[in-house]
């Protein structure tokens, strides 16, 4: 298959390579990844001015851009034909539960799916991620079995694996999306003139990670795959909110 990988780490990431070394044996491999650490840039697009695409001496091409840009220009025109499948990651850390909301990791996969292809998120689950082989080597299984039998339309999943090595993994489970404590408060500091700086907190801890959820399987040492949809619809308030409204 042509598979089209990125990532949110950048293109110089250790995960991105790896996903790139386990793939390109078996496929046509293009990697397009943003030129720096853009985790947290969710589904960005850069509007306001062009974006280049340069390449390393790897062979991955890098854009001065987001994760989303990324897919975005390679499979509406960069590439000569469209990928059959988008692959971000290996992210380095977990992408579970609320974090799917910000992850440019999972963006990237979105932009996929939104253009039609079939896209893969893959994290590796942990604060200080070590076994990217196994997270690699996860996401080349999972696409193996997608070439196999292909999905049926566009599918988004979003892969968390434990931080193992691969003979220790218990499985792999279907999941829905748990969820996360409020994050931590900003950080202040002061920067070296003395002015106040703020720093994001880090993210809260599972509030719902109850059976069935990624947090659950991947804390049993299971991979957890999650397919994820983009209507954003509240659609259990949708008669309450047409009995509320005042005409
Ligand atoms: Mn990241």
């Amino acid at each position: 298959m042509r598979i089209l990988i990125s990532n949110d780490d950048g293109y110089f990431a250790t995960g991105i390579a790896a996903l790139a070394g386990a793939l390109a044996s078996e496929h046509e491999v293009t990697v397009c990844a943003p030129e720096r650490d853009r985790s947290g840039a969710s589904n960005s697009l850069t509007l306001d001015r062009p974006l280049s695409v340069r390449r390393a001496p790897s062979g991955f091409y890098y854009v001065n851009g987001t994760p989303t840009d990324c897919v975005h220009l390679a499979a509406t025109g960069f590439l000569p034909e469209p990928p059959d499948m988008v692959v971000s990651g290996v992210n380095h850390g977990a992408n579970m539960g609320d974090d799917t909301i910000y992850s440019g990791t999972v963006a990237a996969a979105t932009e996929g799916y939104l253009l039609g292809v079939p896209a893969i998120a893959v994290s590796l689950a942990s604060r200080n991620p070590q076994h990217f082989e196994t997270a690699a080597r996860v996401a080349a299984e999972l696409i193996q079995r997608a070439a196999r039998e292909p999905f049926r339309g566009a599918v988004l999943l979003n892969v968390n694996v434990p931080d193992l090595p691969y003979a220790e993994l218990k499985g792999i489970k279907t999941t829905r999306l748990g969820r996360r404590h409020k994050s931590a408060p900003v950080i202040k500091d002061e920067n070296p003139r003395g002015e106040p700086i703020w720093w994001i907190g880090p993210v809260g801890a599972a509030a719902d990670a109850g059976e069935g959820t990624d947090f659950h399987a991947v804390a049993a040492g299971y991979v957890s795959v999650t397919p994820l949809s983009i209507d954003l619809t509240a659609h259990a308030q949708l008669d309450f909110v047409a009995s509320w409204l005042p005409l």
